[in-house]
């Protein structure tokens, strides 16, 4: 069966060509040159029977450079082309992928096919590259038509032989070609010489009207605690009311200090309007509020349980949440997994 893909080029590693002041972004004519099977689809036979669109999102940029609004203008990009699309992939950098995955999945509602970002640890101009591997298997996923393969209508993260769920994957790794894992959910499928998809683990919408929410609010912060850390500027800054949301990565299973700083801290959330959302700084696991003493102080309308959310997840929904409704309803929909970003049971 033939199917349609539409490939977006935002920047990274991927296209990156080395000249004299360093690694710039090349085009995308220059990138095809290096992808045999796309650039002459006849001979090579395996993607003969997808029609491909490209676009670039200018300016091409290292996926530091990726904010809010480029968030919304891929969104925006792959709304234009849905209806006339059967899959989408994403070509990004990756130290900021799994960010910009969590805040797509979010923004799109009632996602009926594979939206997969890929990128590359070394560019695809390299002789060792991982790029045509990684672009390979996304075009696979959102190709899926063409393959006989399962619907994957999820935002995705497509790396080394790994297909992660986009808002459970954390960049794992600087340079090794497996760089996503996803802590705490099983990959949605393992891309070995077979393609193996965990179908029982998929999302599938019911609704089929896609509906784009693309506000972001930037008056959230991510806090580490650590031993001895002072929660005094965080609360200048709430009691400034500069802050209408933070992510406190707690110790292990929920647990701060037990002085009066955070007592306070937390007081002057609530009177603040300041929502905090729990989650653990571990890398595997999620908090239980209650299970220790230590956690107790959470225990307040001002803080909402994460559960086994990441990081980048977490901020990303929190930025989401404030920006798209009123400070009334965030608790309940923070509390929500909305996207498969948490797991709310044992
Ligand atoms: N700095 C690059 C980026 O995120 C790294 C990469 O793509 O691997 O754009």
């Amino acid at each position: 069966m033939r199917s349609k893909v539409y490939i977006l080029y935002t920047g990274g590693t991927f296209g990156m060509k080395s000249t004299e002041e360093g690694l710039i972004p090349s085009s995308w004519q220059e990138i095809i040159e290096y992808m045999p099977a796309i650039r002459n689809q006849t001979y090579f036979n395996y993607f003969s029977n997808i029609d491909f669109t490209f676009e670039t999102l200018e300016p091409i940029v290292d996926s530091s450079d990726i904010t809010p609004e480029t968030w919304k203008r891929i969104a925006n990009s792959i709304a234009d082309h849905y209806d006339t699309h059967d899959g989408f992939i994403v070509l990004h950098g990756t130290d900021t992928l799994a960010y910009s995955a969590s805040a797509l999945s979010y923004i799109f509602e009632n996602l009926q096919k594979p939206v997969v970002l890929t990128g590359a640890q070394l560019p695809i101009f390299h002789p060792r590259t991982d790029g045509i591997v990684n672009l390979s298997n996304a075009i696979y996923i959102a190709g899926y038509k063409s393959f006989n393969l399962a619907r994957i209508p999820e935002v995705s993260i497509c790396f080394n032989d790994d297909l992660l769920r986009g808002n459970r994957s954390v960049k794992t790794s600087t340079n090794d070609f497996e760089g996503f894992s996803s802590p705490n959910y099983d990959n949605l499928a393992h891309m070995e010489q077979n393609i193996a998809i965990n179908e029982n683990l998929l999302i599938l919408n019911r609704e089929t009207e896609l509906k784009l929410l693309t506000a972001f609010s930037d008056s959230v912060v991510n806090v580490t605690v650590f031993p001895g850390y002072n929660p005094k500027p965080l609360l200048d800054l709430v009691n400034s009311d500069k802050l209408s949301g933070i992510v406190l990565k707690t110790f292990g299973a929920g647990n701060l200090p037990s002085n009066s700083q955070w007592n306070e801290l937390i007081a002057t959330c609530e009177r603040h309007n300041t929502i905090i959302l729990a989650t653990t700084q571990c890398p595997n696991g999620k908090i239980e509020l209650g299970q220790y003493a230590a956690s107790n102080v959470l225990q307040s309308t001002a803080v909402v349980d994460g559960y086994d959310i990441t990081s980048e997840a977490a901020l990303t929904k929190l930025m989401w949440v404030i920006g798209n409704y009123p400070f009334q309803e965030r608790r309940a929909i923070l509390a929500k997994n909305l996207r498969g970003e948490i797991s709310t049971h044992n």
